[in-house]
């Protein structure tokens, strides 16, 4: 997998860009250090999405609680349908190790940038322009397809 290819394709999609760190997400890093987040990032992948069969997919991933957990949504790799869709992974079959290692790192890639990213400004106060925007916008729970 080209990482930078691949993040710049998923950065086409509207609702995969979408997807940012927030504040809490960059105080969980700090605290926690790199290796434990891609100790965490490992474990969601091959816990929740390597297994060939999986009960709850489409839904084993929160949008937000953990750093990883954006990086997932952001990247396609939420759920097996996604990892089909966007990266070509097989549905139905366990994922190898292989791939395990690039989603991991692909997810840490796309953490690393965020994180690099992130300013405190990008925090607004919510004004009362925002919340108009707010009340419009779509339910949280776009399609993940
Ligand atoms: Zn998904």
């Amino acid at each position: 997998m080209d990482i930078k290819s691949t993040l710049e394709r998923l950065n086409k999609s509207k609702f995969r860009a979408s997807f940012h760190l927030k504040k809490e997400d960059i105080e969980y890093i700090k605290k926690k250090g790199w290796n434990t987040i891609q100790a965490h990032c490992q474990d969601f992948i091959s816990k929740r999405l390597a297994p060939a069969i999986i009960n709850n997919d489409g839904k084993q991933t929160p949008t937000k609680g953990h750093p990883v957990f954006a990086a997932q949504h952001a990247c396609g790799c939420c759920c097996r349908g996604c990892l089909s869709k966007w990266h070509k992974i097989k549905q139905g079959i366990n994922i190898s190790a292989n791939e395990i290692n690039e989603i991991v790192e692909l997810l840490m890639a796309w953490i690393h940038i965020e994180f690099d990213n992130f300013k405190e400004t990008d925090i607004r106060p919510v004004s009362k322009t925002n919340n108009k925007k707010n009340n419009k916008a779509t339910p949280v729970q776009l399609k993940l397809f």
